[in-house]
C-alpha cells in the first residue's frame, strides 16, 4: 500500500449470516472495535440487512455497502434492487462483477458494465471485481483475462470517474479455498493491472485507483499483503463474518 492512496478493506458477506439478531450483532462488535484510524471500512451485508446495519454502525467509521444492484431504474423486474434504492438506504459502495455473480447468476461483463456506470450516476463507489479462474492461471492467461475484463466492465466510464472506482482483483482459484495468493504474485499482477489502466486512461489516473486483492484474506496473510506498493485493499469474505478477524484484518500492520 502507498500512501498517497488511502486503503479500502471491505466485508463481503456474501449470504451471511442467516438471521437479523447476528447480523446486527456482527455490525455492532465491528463498529465498536475499529476506530478508522488504518483506512476505509466497508461492509456488504445482504439486503434485507441494510437498514438496521446502518442504524448500527451509524456515528462509526464503518461504511455500508451493497453486494449487487440490477441495471435498470425501477419497474416491472421482480427480485431486483435498484442503485437508487441501496443509496437512499445509505450504502456508499456497491460490488459490481463478483465472481459469483458472474458464474451462478451469470452477470456477463455487458451486465456488469451496466452496473457500474448506474452505481456511478447514483453516486456510489463500484468496487469491480476481476480476476482469472484456475484453468486460465494454469494456462498464464491471468494478465489477458484481468485487461479484457477491464476493458469490458469499465466501457464509457470517464477519467474522473475511475479515480473514485474501486478495483477488486480476486483469483477465482483463491476465493473461499483457503488458497491464498502469494503476496508477490498478488502484487505483479496488481501493478499489471494499474499499467493497463495507465494505458486506458491515464498514468495520473491509474495512480489514483485503489486495487483490492481478494480471496482467502485472513489476520494470517494481511499484513504481508498490504506491504505491497500496488495493493491497496483487501476483500474479504469468509474472514468478515468474525468480528475478531475482520477488526484483526482492518487493523493490519
Ligand atoms: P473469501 O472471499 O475471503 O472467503 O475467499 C473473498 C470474496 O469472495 O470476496
Amino acid at each position: 500500500a502507498m500512501a498517497m492512496r488511502t486503503s479500502v478493506i471491505g466485508g463481503n458477506w456474501k449470504m451471511n449470516p442467516t438471521s437479523l439478531e447476528e447480523a446486527i450483532s456482527l455490525a455492532n462488535a465491528v463498529s465498536k472495535e475499529y476506530d478508522g484510524s488504518k483506512g476505509e471500512a466497508v461492509i456488504f451485508p445482504p439486503f434485507p440487512f441494510l437498514g438496521p446495519v446502518k442504524e448500527t454502525i451509524d456515528g462509526s467509521s464503518i461504511h455500508l455497502g451493497a453486494q449487487s444492484i440490477f441495471f435498470e431504474d425501477k419497474g416491472a423486474y421482480t427480485g431486483a434492487v435498484a442503485a437508487s434504492m441501496v443509496k437512499s438506504m445509505g450504502c456508499t459502495h456497491v460490488l459490481a462483477g463478483h465472481s459469483e455473480r458472474r458464474s451462478i447468476f451469470k452477470d456477463d461483463d455487458m451486465a456488469i458494465n451496466r452496473k457500474v456506470l448506474k452505481i456511478l450516476e447514483a453516486g456510489m463507489i463500484p468496487v469491480l471485481c476481476i480476476g482469472e479462474t484456475k484453468e486460465e492461471y494454469d494456462a498464464k492467461l491471468v494478465e489477458s483475462v484481468c485487461a479484457i475484463q477491464l476493458a469490458k466492465d469499465l466501457a464509457g466510464v470517464t477519467a474522473e470517474q475511475m479515480k473514485t472506482i474501486v478495483i477488486a482483483y480476486e483469483p477465482v482459484w483463491a476465493i473461499g479455498t483457503g488458497l491464498v495468493c502469494p503476496a508477490d504474485v498478488a502484487q505483479s499482477t496488481h501493478a499489471y493491472i494499474r499499467k493497463k489502466l495507465g494505458d486506458m486512461y491515464s498514468p495520473e489516473v491509474a495512480e489514483e485507483v485503489r486495487i483490492q486483492y481478494g480471496g482467502s484474506v485472513t489476520p494470517d496473510s494481511v499484513d504481508e499483503l498490504m506491504s505491497m506498493p500496488d495493493i491497496d485493499g483487501c476483500l474479504v469474505g469468509g474472514a468478515s463474518l468474525l468480528a475478531d478477524s475482520f477488526v484483526r484484518i482492518l487493523n493490519y500492520e
